[in-house]
């Protein structure tokens, strides 16, 4: 379970969340719609705590940390929180310099001190799993957007986060690669990967998320299952912007 509770984050004067609260049970995967500017990107990094949270509480299972204003937080408890969660940005990210297996072990080996040809093995397996074992010893400048991001799901997934955490993960790719990221990420979906996901894209959102969080300006106007919210939004907000995108 993942526990958001009141978290509030400003930049200097501008608040960007303002108490936002939300639930995340195991095994759903919960999609952060909404329009640009909305604070998505913002939550799910308050999530990992790339952004620390002004104030405001994060629960990821049994790891919990309290955030204030004014009150310093320890490295080492944000590291226990952050080691929880696995990431996938927009843009990839992928260490250049590194093959493909060795960006998915990378974080195995450095953080975790797995001896190597344990780390090499699980890589192996997971790009087995996202259709990439072929590429095993391939530069990521030599692969296509949707095999990166391919790659780089591997590597979020390789230290066995509680949660997987997406930000706009298909929104670099033309919609023929964004396909074979979509069905990598709904095949994780099925096997009962907890996963966190802010799109743009509301297709991939319906197809893959059973729980959607509506945010607007820093506030949750609507939040519910995602057949009701995209079948029957209650507000008018989300109506409008959902009919809009469709
Ligand atoms: P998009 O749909 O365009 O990705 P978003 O919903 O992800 O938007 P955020 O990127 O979270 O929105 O941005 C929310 C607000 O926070 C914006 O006003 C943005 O300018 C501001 N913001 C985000 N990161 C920072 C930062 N590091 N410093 C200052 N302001 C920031
Ligand atoms: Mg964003």
């Amino acid at each position: 379970m993942i526990e958001l509770t009141d978290i509030e984050k400003r930049f200097g004067d501008n608040v960007v969340l303002h108490g936002v609260s939300a639930r995340i049970a195991e095994g759903n995967v919960t999609a952060l719609v909404g329009p640009s500017g909305g604070g998505k990107s913002t939550l799910l990094r308050c999530i990992n705590l790339l952004e620390i949270p002004t104030s405001g509480t994060v629960r990821i299972g049994e790891e919990a940390l309290t955030f204030r204003p004014g009150h310093k937080v320890g490295w080492a408890s944000v590291q226990k929180l952050r080691r929880q969660t696995g990431m996938v940005f927009q843009n990839f990210q992928l260490f250049p310099h590194r093959t493909a297996v060795e960006n998915v072990m990378e974080g195995l080996v450095t953080v975790l001190k797995w001896p190597k040809e344990k780390a090499r093995e699980r890589a192996l397996a997971l790009l087995e799993k996202v259709g990439l074992a072929h590429k095993a010893d391939a530069w990521p400048a030599t692969l296509s957007g949707g095999q990166q991001q391919r790659v780089a799901i591997a590597r979020a997934l390789a230290p066995s986060p509680r949660v997987l955490l997406c930000d706009e993960p298909t929104s670099a790719l033309d919609p023929e690669l964004s396909g074979e990221v979509v069905d990598v990420l709904s095949q994780l979906a099925k096997e009962g990967t907890t996963m966190v996901m802010a799109t743009h894209d509301l297709r991939l959102a319906s197809k893959i998320a059973n729980e959607v969080v509506f945010l607007e300006a820093g506030v949750v106007v609507e939040t519910g299952p995602a057949s009701e919210v995209f079948g029957n939004p209650q507000r008018e907000r989300t109506k409008r912007f959902i009919t809009t995108l469709t």
